[in-house]
């Protein structure tokens, strides 16, 4: 299976005809032809922050609408994927959670899908008929705990799992800007998505999960970094000479890089 990670944006994506989605369209249809069909989707949101990491173990997970101020028909969308709760059961025992080394838990009756997840994997993935399983991040660990969990996914991709993890790679919401620099980003915004996307080509995680010792342009392109860590997830799942390819290179609102790599091409 190949490891994705997807920049997911705004909420609208999911419903508005753009690139953006249309890309997601096009990378869905590709399971079943180019890559085979996933038993199960494992996806790390950016949205799910947790003390510890969770799996979702529900049988129908809920339709979360993590987002205030769009408009009434991104809050009617659902997405009916069913969960999977004996392959969390699985999951729990078999990951450590690495500050720890304690199983990962269970979370049967609290969490869903959030938009993280939906807004990505509704236009992949239309007919829903795929299980989805979210695995939350531990915000207080630092990057390289998340890179760990990310290594300990490598496995799966053996047996049918496919991993996405989303997030984005600059992400900046009081940066937002609309006008002539909304698709071509920020000088900083530009500096930080092309830093880190040399990392990735070179396979350089040791940079990568040290990310904020980019300074400033770090500190500009996350002042908070959960939409960077599913990136340092993604960059665990691969092997060291799997090489990603790059799609969706764009901005939105000058200070949300779109840019996504596939692995395993
Ligand atoms: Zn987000």
């Amino acid at each position: 299976m190949p490891v994705l990670f997807l920049g997911h944006g705004s909420p609208m994506n999911a419903i508005e005809n753009n690139p953006y989605r249309q890309s997601w369209q096009n990378l869905g249809a590709q399971f079943g032809v180019k890559w085979p069909k996933p038993q199960l989707i494992l996806c790390i949101s950016a949205h799910w922050l947790t003390q510890g990491w969770w799996l979702t173990a529900m049988a129908q997970p809920k339709t979360i609408h993590d987002f205030g101020g769009f408009p009434q028909a991104l809050f009617e969308q659902q997405y009916p994927a069913p969960g999977y709760p004996a392959a969390a059961r699985e999951l729990a025992v078999w990951l450590r959670q690495p500050h720890s080394q304690q199983p990962v838990q269970l979370d049967t009756d609290q969490w869903g899908f959030d938009h993280g997840s939906w807004a990505v994997l509704k236009p992949m993935f239309p007919a829903a008929d795929i299980p989805l399983i979210q695995l939350s991040m531990d915000y207080q660990q630092p990057p390289g705990s998340h890179f760990a969990m990310g290594q300990q996914l490598k496995t799966l991709r053996d047996h049918g799992v496919l991993i996405v993890a989303s997030g984005n790679i600059v992400h900046n919401l009081r940066a937002l800007q609309m006008g002539p620099l909304a698709e071509q980003g920020y000088d900083w915004a530009r500096e930080f998505d092309s830093t880190v996307a040399t990392y990735l080509q070179q396979g350089d995680v040791l940079s990568l999960q040290n990310f904020q010792q980019l300074g400033s342009i770090a500190q500009q392109s996350h002042p908070s970094f959960e939409h960077f860590l599913p990136l340092l997830y993604a960059a665990g799942a691969v092997d060291a000479d799997e090489r990603p390819e790059f799609f969706n290179t764009g901005f939105q609102a000058a200070s949300i890089s779109m840019r996504s790599a596939v692995w395993g091409v």
